[in-house]
């Protein structure tokens, strides 16, 4: 009986093997890559090979079940689900050695921004090319030759219902392990991203509600200038002001006296999004969903009369439909200006002094949000700012193990900082020569790896480095600011950038039931707290 069981499955197996040849490659080629991730223990790893293997056998199983032109569709419906789930995974295992779960894949449908097509740009290199056009190749080829439509006789109907029990079996299990099938998780990361955005969206009227108890402690009369600079994938360690052996802050070295340089901030996120997102909000680790329930430091302003302004240099078209938080946030600004990423940051300066020379808006916040050091750093920064192009000073602890083409890239990293620091620099001397009460708050949205701690360039999402968090914050006060207030200033804070909102609303006077002193980086109650980066605590980070 056992025998004829056997020789009945083997039959099976060689009559029906072009089919189940096409839907394990589709469905398990990726899997068979899991072992080059880094981030995951070895017994995560077999297990998420494990239960993708019998994931792949439920999807044969249903195959079993349908014919003809149903069967064709079938097999063509697999291949489109699995197609771009399998090749973000696959991009993230050979670049970052990362297998990427939940919120991981939230990049991947931030469009429109400029990660994602930098993430294009950078990431998809020939090799992982290579790999994606044998799979889509290979797939192609079967699907359209190989496989047969007609339906094959099944015996036993529980064939199907056994892999179905083990797959429930195993999401349960998966559940306790805080893991799923990568496909699954895309598809259901896709929907928790777009329901964040529901949120925000249907929350609207609430947080404008809530802005009724915000008020300004300051006279009408004294013109006030607040001006916030959010720089891009800056490294606070690729800054001389920072003690970078490289002279590539000169010019805010000059300036270094009238400034109050923090040298211990890093940013919650190593992703433009979920960083701002909590930057500019009353979001945080502990109280995550701040960012729909409770207005934004854009929204506070304005209700408080302020003339908002944003001068934008990042890929975010006017026209563009807005898929994410800080986007939204930063439209809510009563002037929202867009330089469409083509130009280079120097352009915000004219617009900057356009908006500085109307003198009777005594109200003014205005934020700055710089293309600043993103990848491809060599797009960011003019020829004439070409100044570091040997490698002889280049100090990286790999310098061993560099190419040419990465020491390159060092230096033409360390060119876009020269040159964020001559349009920096620039923006505090335009402010400067303002009177009344102003100030200038910079930092970066997050840090960026560049060849230091390990080789690679850019940020990952598993595997993070101190690099790609530690940033540089930086406040300058004008005069009549500080005979107005004295700042409680301890420069080694350990400070976490989703805080930020509580020191702009600090600096600015601002009155708000939700502020929180012991979060404001300049307030004499600031309390440390633990830091997470994407959720990793920050200590434990290489
Ligand atoms: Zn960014």
């Amino acid at each position: 009986m056992q025998m004829k069981n056997l020789t009945w499955l083997l039959n099976f197996v060689k009559q029906d093997k072009w089919n189940i040849l096409y839907l394990f490659w589709v469905t398990f080629f990726v899997p068979l890559f899991f072992f080059q991730s880094t981030n995951l223990d070895n017994y995560k790893i077999i297990f998420q090979i494990f239960y993708s293997f019998v994931f792949s056998i439920q999807i044969y199983c249903f195959s079993l079940l349908t014919n003809g032109v149903f069967k064709r569709i079938y097999f063509i419906f697999v291949f489109i689900l699995f197609f771009l789930p399998s090749i973000v995974v696959l991009a993230a295992i050979h670049i970052d050695k990362a297998f990427l779960e939940d919120t991981d894949f939230w990049f991947v449908f931030q469009t429109n921004t400029d990660e994602s097509f930098a993430f294009l740009g950078n990431y998809l290199s020939w090799g992982i090319g290579l790999i994606v056009l044998i799979y889509t190749l290979v797939s192609f080829y079967l699907l359209t030759i190989k496989i047969s439509t007609g339906s094959v006789m099944l015996r036993r109907k529980s064939i199907i219902l056994l892999p179905a029990a083990v797959f429930m079996l195993l999401s349960g299990f998966s559940y306790s392990m805080e893991a799923s099938n990568y496909v699954v998780d895309f598809y259901t990361s896709f929907y928790k991203y777009n329901y964040a955005l529901k949120l925000y969206d249907d929350h609207a009227d609430e947080r404008l509600n809530s802005l009724h108890t915000v008020s300004v402690n300051l006279p009408d009369t004294v013109q006030k200038t607040f001006v916030v600079i959010i720089g891009e994938s800056l490294d606070r360690g690729h800054m001389s002001l920072y003690g970078y052996n490289r002279k590539t802050t000169p010019l805010l070295e000059k300036i270094e006296k009238e400034l109050i340089v923090f040298d211990n901030a890093v940013s919650s996120d190593t992703q433009t999004s979920g960083s701002l997102k909590k930057v500019l909000t009353f979001a945080n680790t502990e109280f995550p969903d701040n960012y729909y329930l409770k207005p934004s430091i854009i929204e506070l302003f304005n209700a408080l009369n302020f003339k908002t302004y944003w001068i934008d240099n990042q890929l975010n078209k006017v026209n563009d439909p807005v898929p994410d938080i800080y986007i939204k946030i930063s439209r809510l600004s009563k002037a929202y200006i867009n330089l469409n990423f083509s130009q280079q940051d120097e352009s915000v300066l004219q617009l900057l002094k356009n908006i500085l020379d109307k003198k009777h808006e005594t109200n003014r916040f205005i934020v700055i949000h710089l293309m600043g050091n993103h990848l491809p750093y060599k797009a960011h920064y003019p020829k004439s700012f070409e100044k570091f192009t040997g490698f002889d000073d280049i100090n990286s602890r790999e310098k061993k193990s560099l190419t040419t083409d990465q020491k390159k890239t060092i230096n033409e990293y360390d060119n876009s900082v020269l040159y964020n620091d001559f349009v920096v620099s620039s923006i505090f001397k335009l402010v400067k020569a303002e009177k009344g009460l102003a100030y200038v708050l910079y930092f970066s949205d997050h840090g960026e790896e560049v060849f230091d701690e390990k080789i690679y360039s850019g940020r990952s999402y598993d595997n993070i480095t101190a690099d790609m968090c530690q940033v540089p914050v930086l406040i300058w006060l004008s005069d009549d600011y500080k005979k107005k207030k004295t700042l409680s200033v301890d420069k080694n804070r350990p400070y976490c950038l989703e805080n930020m909102i509580h020191t702009i609303i600090d600096l600015s006077f601002i009155k708000y039931p939700d502020y929180d002193s012991t979060r404001s980086i300049v307030s004499k109650d600031f309390r440390e707290r633990p830091r997470f980066v994407n959720g990793k605590d920050y200590t434990t980070l290489p």
